[in-house]
Formats: structure tokens, C-alpha cells, sequence
């Protein structure tokens, strides 16, 4: 008869800081195939190290293990793990059974890491030879421990292991379950399989072939109850198993199953990521939504335009002496269209404040007194009604234009052309509606009334200075050359002395404008973009936190899967995946509650949003890589747990 096991001189040395502690001193033991050995007791005298070592969940410090005639005392983790699952079956005190798989999952369980997948009805005939077939869709919960250890015993034989380990297996029994799991381990020797058991019952052990007595780390006695039983076993080499790794799917199968087991802590953990991808995209909407809107409004005003306005005169007393003035005419306009061949059109312009009303409803708003030019040089040609003509500017005639806000707030749907107005106690009749700019940026370009120039200037706002002077130039003119000589113009028609030509009047080029706006919206955008991601990093971080609690929780399961023959791998796919799930779910329901939310602000609250296509992609992208970078930590810290020390967590 062939030896299975020979153990040469085995030491275990624990060390706990300065202490060591030999826990087996040069054990030295063989166990033939098919024998059915008992390792007895008093407690702490190594039994567990010892069954440890030759079900290769922990290495000796010293000394030999030989299986069927190989070393195998110097293999590699994995390399064990390989050997675990195809060769050893392990039967706990504690069962260890998971708790959120039925029995039949649990006893096919081992074929996740040999097949690749868990095949329940493998587990048929085995869930029958341990009379449990009624309770295979039953989770450990709701069995007794007898019908547990049934099933971890069905668990251990589904690789059709060489040698059975059992520490202590009827040790959380009553004395029927005990009975029956015993009988269970005699048959299964009869039918070939090599047995040792963990016991300090005396009669348990009177009834196996062999006993071996251990005392602090040595084996004291070994005696032999009943001959080794001759039997014909079929050779079988170590090398034939194939490797089969866990498939994606499958990966992704179990991590499904994982977090549907705990589903509050899932939902919150996908919360975390959905909040931060929901707010990158909502914030990106608003940013991109609120620059489009400022960039079509300036555009609609042409980058041909050039803008004139009065500045400041410094040591005012002494220039103005001199006959010098920092105020603009309306005669500058004309001056200046006259004077330079390349300017198409000019529009002088007051601005203040008014009161308005109609009947009972009050508004506050801008008033804009302007010459007609206005209509074509600002696009604003109007939505109904028409614009006032020269005459009517001459003759500071009391019409308006209403922008649509002032529309809606005054008349509200109701026709408004020919209404009179007051305009600060003065009736205007409207003559026009301005066409619809849109709200956007930094003020709602709508609310806003029209007035006649010389009505603004005379009428209403008691001057004969205006406030800017707007100058459209032709396409082919380069305007930066021609902004200067403009402003050289009027600074002389105005005697400013050369020293204050900078600041007394200034000219902004329309183009300049544009880039200097837009490029402030982008940093607004940009600034969003990184509170939205800050708020990523912490639902992240909350990824990360919630895998490490669940790497502590489940050390004992870790321990399992790993005695079972999970590989590091296998782990540290198995933990990534559950939190790449999370990211990708989490991500997938941001970018929908963030785009709906982007919908309702342009929708309901009128805000200019813009749900970019990048910002879907990337922030899905991000939140992948959220859920696997924060995920690898917890994930590494779970495959590289030692099995014996994972099994035994409390
Ligand atoms: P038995 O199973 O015979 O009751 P064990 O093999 O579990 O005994 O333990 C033998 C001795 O080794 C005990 O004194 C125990 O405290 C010690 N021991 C076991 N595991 C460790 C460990 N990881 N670190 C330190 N000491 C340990
Ligand atoms: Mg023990």
C-alpha cells in the first residue's frame, strides 16, 4: 500500500514579537491511502497546526511534506491552492458554509475555481448521499448545525478529493447529527478515500483505524485499532487536472450575487457615485449651457463693431481749463462716420434706469435711447410693430420698443401695440416689439426699453452727453489699426491733451469682448468641473471604505474560498468586480439622474443647460475607473490574507 502523506521532522514556529512558540516539534508521520487516522488531544497541543500543514493551508517552518512520494513543501501559494482544490477536502468545526448560498450552491461552491463555474445539479448526488436533497435550495439559516455539516461534507467531496481533513467535525453536534456524520466519513472510507480527523472523544476515536495522541507539539502514541483495509485505488497522477480560471462572466455573475446580499449597503455605495456623476454632468451642462448662450448673443452683434466710451480725465481742473472735455456727442458719431471711409454706420446711445407702468402693473428697467441705425446695426429689427424712424428722433417723439420682459410683465399675452406707457410719468406709445435675445450670462438682455436718442437725452434723462457711441466697421478693415486712429480723432476734436489720450475715452474692439467673456465662462466651467469631481472622488472614497469593511467581514469566507482552492487571483478579481459594479451602476444612473436634472433646469427654470455627449462618455469612463482604482486596495488587501489566518478571524 502506497503512502499518501509522509511528514519528515515538521517544526511550526510562531512568532509574536519577541515570543516563539513551537507548536510542533519535529513531527514526524506517514499516512497510507485509504486509512481512516483520529488525532487526539488535550486542547493547544497542535492538533489544528498540524491538519493545517497537511492540508497545505499554512506552511511549516522546518522539515519535509511529501504527497504520494512529491515534495510540496517549498510550492508557491497559488501552486497549493491548485493542490487544495484537486486533491484535499476540508470539513470544519464551524461548517463554514456561506450564508447567502443554498446548500446546493454551497456544496458546488469548489467547482467555481476548478470548472469555472458553480453547477448546481452536480451537487444532486451528493446532496443525496448525505440525505439533504429536500433542503437544496435552503440557505444555512434555516438548518440545523447537523444538516450544515452534511452539506460542508457534500462540499468537501464534489473535486473528488484523495484525502478528507476534518477539524473537529462533530464538535458543534448534538449526538444524532454526530451519529450521522460519522457514518457518512466510515462509508466514504469504505468506498476508498483516505480520512483524518480532529476528535477528543474517546469513543470516536476508538472507532478509527488508527490513532496518533499528540502532547505540546510531539506525538506521544500511535496505535492501530483495525488493519489498514486492502483495497485496489486507482492510480491518479497530480499533474492531470486541468486549469480553469473563472470566466468574466462568471466573475461578474457572483459579484451580481454578492451585493444584491447586502443591498442596503450596495444602494449606498452607488449612491455615493451617483451623486458625484450626477453632479459632474448637471455642472458641466450648466457651464457649457451658459457659455453657448453668451457666445450666440455676443456673436449675433458681429465682430465688426467697435465701441466707443468716455473714460475719465485726470487732474480734471487743469485739463478742462484748457478746454478739454471727456464727454461724447451725439455729433461725434456723426464726425466719425464722416471722417473714415471704412465705418459703415454709427449708433450714439444713453442708457438709465426707469420706472414703468401700465394701468396698475409697475416694472423697473433699462432704458436705451438710440438713433435708428440701431435696428440693423444691433439686429434688432422688431417682432411685431416697427421701429421709429429720423423723424421721430428729430422731433424727440414719445414712442417706444419693449423688450419681452418688459412685455410679459406689463401686458402678459395681451396685444400691446399703440398702448400708452409711462416711462417716469411721461406717456409713450409703443411702436414695437424687440426680438427675443434670451436671458444668459450676466443679464437678461430682454428686459430692456427703446427709445428715440433725442427723446432718451431730452425727455427723460435731462442732458445733451451720450454714453457710448457704437461703430460698425466693414469686413475688410483691420481693426486694430483703425481703433486707434479713431480714438486719435476724437481725443483731438476734444482738445485732450496727449498725456491723457489713454483715458479719456476708451474703444473696445467687439472680437476682444467675445474672447475675454468666453474665456471667463470657461474658467466657470472649469471651476464647476472640479467641485463636481471632488464630489466623485468622496462617493469613490465611499466605494473604497465600504470594500475594506466588506474585505473584514467576510475574512472568514476569504478563508473558505482560499481552503477550497480560490487562487490570489480569484480574490482579487472577485472583490475588483464587486466594486466595479458598483462604479459602473452608480455611473450609469448618474449620468441619467444628472442629465435629467440638466432637462428641468432648462426646462422649468429657463436655465441655458447643455448636456454634452464628452461629458456622458467621460464621466461613465471616470466612474469605471472609480469603481476599479478605489476598489484595488480593498481587493488587494483581501487575496493576500493568509487562508489559516482568514479562517480563523472571529
Ligand atoms: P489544538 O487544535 O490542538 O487545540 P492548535 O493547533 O490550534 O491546538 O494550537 C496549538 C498552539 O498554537 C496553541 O497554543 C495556540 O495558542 C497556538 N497558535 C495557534 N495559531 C497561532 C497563531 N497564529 N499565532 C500564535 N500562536 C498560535
Ligand atoms: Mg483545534
Amino acid at each position: 500500500m502506497s503512502s499518501l502523506i509522509r511528514l519528515e521532522k515538521i517544526d511550526k514556529i510562531y512568532t509574536m514579537g519577541d515570543n516563539t512558540l513551537k507548536v510542533l516539534n519535529d513531527v514526524s508521520l506517514e499516512i497510507q491511502e485509504g486509512d481512516f487516522v483520529a488525532i487526539m488531544g488535550p486542547s493547544g497541543s497542535g492538533k489544528s497546526t498540524l491538519m493545517n500543514l497537511i492540508g497545505c493551508l499554512d506552511i511549516p517552518t522546518g522539515g519535509k511534506y511529501f504527497f504520494k512520494g512529491k515534495d510540496i513543501s517549498n510550492l508557491e501559494e497559488d501552486e497549493l491552492a491548485f493542490f487544495r482544490r484537486h486533491q484535499l477536502g476540508f470539513i470544519f468545526q464551524q461548517f463554514n458554509l456561506l450564508s447567502y448560498f443554498s446548500a446546493a450552491e454551497n456544496v458546488a461552491l469548489p467547482l467555481l475555481y476548478t470548472e469555472g463555474k458553480i453547477e448546481k445539479e452536480k451537487s444532486h448526488e451528493l446532496l443525496t448521499k448525505v440525505n439533504l436533497l429536500d433542503r437544496e435550495d435552503h440557505l444555512p439559516r434555516e438548518m440545523s448545525g447537523g444538516q450544515q455539516q452534511r452539506v460542508a461534507i457534500a462540499r468537501a467531496l464534489i473535486n473528488r478529493p484523495r484525502l478528507i481533513l476534518a477539524d473537529e467535525p462533530t464538535g458543534n453536534l448534538d449526538s444524532h447529527s454526530e451519529k450521522q456524520v460519522l457514518e457518512i466519513l466510515r462509508e466514504l472510507n469504505q468506498s476508498g478515500m483516505t480520512i483524518v480527523m480532529v476528535t477528543h472523544e474517546e469513543e470516536i476515536g476508538s472507532q478509527c483505524n488508527r490513532v496518533i495522541r499528540m502532547r505540546d507539539g510531539e506525538i506521544v502514541s500511535d496505535t492501530r485499532n483495525f488493519p489498514l483495509p486492502v483495497r485496489d485505488l486507482p492510480e491518479t497522477s497530480m499533474e492531470e487536472f486541468p486549469h480553469t480560471g473563472l470566466s468574466l462572466a462568471e466573475h461578474f455573475r457572483q459579484g451580481l450575487k454578492q451585493l444584491l446580499s447586502n443591498k442596503i449597503r450596495t444602494f449606498l455605495s452607488i449612491l455615493g457615485v451617483l451623486i458625484g456623476v450626477a453632479s459632474v454632468v448637471t455642472m458641466l451642462a450648466i457651464g457649457t449651457g451658459a457659455q453657448k448662450a453668451i457666445e450666440k448673443q455676443l456673436s449675433s452683434l458681429g465682430a465688426n463693431l467697435l465701441v466707443l466710451r468716455t473714460g475719465s480725465l485726470r487732474g480734471g481742473g487743469a485739463a478742462a481749463e484748457a478746454g478739454a472735455t471727456a464727454l461724447l456727442y451725439e455729433e461725434d458719431a456723426v464726425a466719425v462716420r464722416n471722417k473714415f471711409p471704412a465705418v459703415v454706420q454709427t449708433v450714439a446711445s444713453v442708457n438709465g434706469r426707469a420706472q414703468v407702468s401700465f394701468k396698475n402693473k409697475n416694472w423697473n428697467t433699462q432704458v436705451t435711447g438710440v438713433t435708428p441705425e440701431y435696428e440693423s446695426l444691433r439686429s434688432s429689427t422688431p417682432s411685431e410693430g416697427r421701429f421709429f424712424t429720423e423723424e421721430e428722433d428729430r422731433k424727440r417723439s414719445r414712442v417706444a420698443l419693449i423688450g419681452m420682459t418688459v412685455y410679459r410683465e406689463l401686458f402678459n399675452g395681451r396685444p400691446a401695440i399703440g398702448e400708452e406707457i409711462k416711462v417716469n410719468k411721461v406717456y409713450f406709445k409703443i411702436i414695437g416689439i424687440l426680438p427675443e435675445k434670451g436671458a444668459g450670462g450676466w443679464r437678461d438682455q430682454d428686459d430692456v426699453i427703446v427709445v428715440p436718442l433725442q427723446t432718451g437725452m431730452k425727455r427723460l434723462f435731462g442732458r445733451n452727453t451720450v454714453d457710448s457711441v457704437d461703430i460698425q466697421v466693414d469686413d475688410k478693415t483691420d481693426m486694430s489699426e483703425l481703433q486707434d486712429q479713431i480714438l486719435d480723432y476724437v481725443t483731438t476734436r476734444h482738445k485732450i491733451p496727449p498725456s491723457q489720450k489713454d483715458s479719456a475715452f476708451q474703444i473696445h474692439n467687439m472680437a476682444d469682448i467675445q474672447a475675454a467673456v468666453s474665456e471667463s465662462s470657461k474658467t466657470m466651467t472649469m471651476l464647476l468641473t472640479v467641485i463636481a469631481t471632488v464630489s466623485l472622488l468622496v462617493g469613490g472614497i465611499g466605494i473604497m471604505n465600504i470594500m475594506l469593511v466588506a474585505v473584514t467581514e467576510r475574512t472568514k469566507e476569504i478563508g473558505l474560498r482560499k481552503a477550497i482552492g480560490a487562487r490570489r487571483r480569484d480574490i482579487l478579481y472577485q472583490f475588483l468586480v464587486e466594486s466595479v459594479v458598483v462604479g459602473v451602476v452608480g455611473g450609469l444612473l448618474g449620468i441619467f439622474t444628472g442629465s435629467s436634472l440638466a432637462l428641468i433646469l432648462n426646462y422649468i427654470v429657463g436655465w441655458p443647460t447643455s448636456i454634452s455627449m464628452s461629458s456622458v462618455v467621460v464621466s461613465f469612463i471616470f466612474s469605471f475607473l472609480i469603481g476599479l482604482i478605489f476598489g484595488v486596495y480593498p481587493a488587494r488587501n483581501a487575496s493576500r490574507l493568509h487562508p489559516i489566518q482568514a479562517l480563523r478571524y472571529e
